[in-house]
């Protein structure tokens, strides 16, 4: 048995024969033509014809996985049509007389470096998508473009890199899994293979040789590792988990696709809470109706410096995307109290949960809440970001974030950076949150509670000291009561509100929040469907009867 760990991209496992996916290596020759106006239309010809596969794959990939995620393939036929990319080919085949495959591969040659020498990481990865469309002329050039990787039994796709078009060409009846040596988790490829939940992993240094290709394989999503030639203890346990996975699977099956009703008719967001990207994959396989919490303080928390405006705008639009229309709330940085950051070099505090945290951090020291607004605002122009802060107190506080949300506005306009127009709310998570929502209801788009604070607060029980649990009373009338005022003031002022602190996955509240008219319940993935059962099982009217 021989193990290699890779970069998780989608979790799960798989288990079946690898086949090492071989690209039709290219071997271009330089010739001379003397007919080149013919030579161009070859080139041309080859063009429409890899146009028309563009399209065809943009509308499978649409069909199969969504608008954002098939855009690749429209961004491909834009590249494909681009002006210097096609005056380079012509000039290429006019000046020196040579055949329009060595002009389209020294072309591609040359995009692909320049792309891959920007600073931009957006950009760098454009090289790939250089190669991807360049490889496809050439296949239709050298009249060898049939489609690739016609499996004939379910495997693992072990691959070199896959481009996108690969990605969404491979027969996903035939598909297991890939493991890719090469790729990174913000490649389109990445997105691809979350959006169709196949367990994947990324930068996995594997040989492409015999002592893979046609062993049976066991790729593991969970720890990211692929275990080729498995011993039997290794079967068994791997087998075992796989059973249990498709015993979670065969309730998400019953359940996908149905909306969260009541026997009587009462309707529900269930959205997701994540704290990373690579938390996306589980979120679809799911069918959470959004993101309703994702705690970006976590992409602060993952590095050692303070994240730039494009690093986070990689990852919102990334998530915005994914998630293709879905409502996706981000929470602006929450560090402190429990996440503390070395970076940020704060001053020790005797009560860290009482003192110096998430909203006032951003508020004294507005260049960071700038960079992240910004990241924030460019990235809701490529979906349905919405933008929600946390640890508020009272309306000032938020008069003061629309002071700076206007100044960052006022700025990408001036710097003619477009940007969305994404819904801004608040996390009630401070007992002065909850006495004053009537009024802070008139200032936001909606509420979110966040019952973990707003429990600690309320009941001064620290949520880090495990020897207070006995007086931890998670169901306190206190808490429950707050919870229902919140919803009525944000009704009287026609916004909604949704839970996304852990009692919101409380199983044996589900229909005390449906009769409290709450609007939303973010949870984390996998209690999604167990909610949505208690929801499709219930009448709220009986229930608020029987009470
Ligand atoms: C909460 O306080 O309930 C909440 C959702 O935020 P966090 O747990 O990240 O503090
Ligand atoms: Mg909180």
């Amino acid at each position: 048995m021989k193990v290699y760990d890779g970069k998780s991209v989608f979790q799960g496992v798989a288990i079946g024969k690898i086949s090492v996916y071989k690209k039709g290596e290219q071997q271009v020759k330089r010739i001379k033509v003397t007919d080149t106006d013919a030579e161009l239309a070859r080139y041309e010809a080859a063009k429409a014809k890899a146009l028309e596969q563009l399209q065809g794959l943009y509308d499978k990939a649409l069909h199969e996985v969504g608008e954002a995620n098939a855009a690749i393939f429209e961004v491909h036929q834009m590249m494909l049509e681009d002006d210097d990319y096609n005056d380079s080919i012509a000039n290429m085949v006019r000046t020196q007389g040579v055949n329009a495959e060595y002009a389209v591969a020294s072309t591609c040659d040359n995009f692909a470096q320049m792309f891959a020498s920007m600073d931009d990481d957006y950009m760098k990865e454009r090289a790939a998508d250089v190669k991807d469309i360049s490889e496809r002329v050439l296949s239709i050039l050298s009249g060898n473009d049939s489609a690739s990787a016609m499996m004939t039994e379910p495997s693992i796709i072990v691959a070199d890199d896959l481009a996108p078009s690969e990605t969404v060409q491979l027969n996903k009846d035939m598909v297991l899994s890939f493991v890719t040596v090469h790729g990174s988790l913000n490649s389109h490829t990445a997105i691809l293979a979350r959006t169709m939940a196949i367990p994947a992993l990324i930068g996995t240094p594997l040989p492409l040789d015999d002592t893979v290709d046609g062993k049976l394989g066991i790729v593991d999503g969970t720890s990211g590792k692929i275990y080729v030639d498995p011993d039997e203890e290794t079967l068994n346990r791997m087998t075992k988990r796989q059973q249990e996975e498709a015993e979670k699977k065969s309730l998400l099956q019953t359940l996908k696709g149905k909306e969260n009703i009541t026997l009587d008719g009462k309707k529900i967001m269930l959205y997701a809470n994540i704290g990373n990207i690579k938390d996306l994959g589980t979120v679809i396989q799911n069918d959470a109706g959004g993101i309703g919490l994702f705690r970006s303080e976590f992409i602060y928390l993952e590095k050692d410096h303070y994240p730039t405006e494009e690093e986070q705008f990689q990852i919102y639009k990334q998530v915005a995307e994914t998630m293709a229309g879905k409502r996706v709330i981000i929470r602006t940085l929450d560090i402190g109290a429990d996440k503390q950051c070395d970076y940020f070099e704060m001053e020790h505090e005797e009560n860290p949960a009482l003192g110096y945290r998430a909203i006032r951090i951003c508020l004294t020291r507005p260049e960071i809440f700038k960079t992240q607004l910004r990241a924030l605002f460019r990235a809701s122009a490529f979906g349905k970001i919405a933008i929600m802060y946390p640890m508020i107190t009272s309306v000032k506080e938020v008069k003061q974030i629309k002071e700076v949300v206007d100044a960052v506005k006022k700025e990408l306009t001036e710097q003619g950076t477009p940007y969305g127009d994404p819904e801004q709310g608040i996390m009630i998570e401070t007992p002065a949150a909850v006495m004053v929502s009537d009024e802070l209801a008139k200032e936001v788009d909606f509420f979110s509670i966040g019952t973990n604070d707003l429990t600690q607060y309320t009941l001064a029980i620290d949520r880090q000291n495990t020897k207070l649990d006995a007086f931890y009373d998670s169901h306190h009338p206190a808490i429950l009561r707050m919870i229902a005022m919140v919803v009525e003031n944000a009704h009287k002022a026609g916004i909604w509100t949704g839970i996304c602190g852990e009692l919101g996955a409380d199983q044996t509240l589900t229909r005390e929040f449906l009769a409290m008219g709450v609007d939303e319940l973010s949870v984390s993935p996998g209690s999604i469907l167990p909610i949505r059962k208690i929801i499709l099982e219930t009448n709220v009217e009986e229930y608020k009867a029987g009470k």
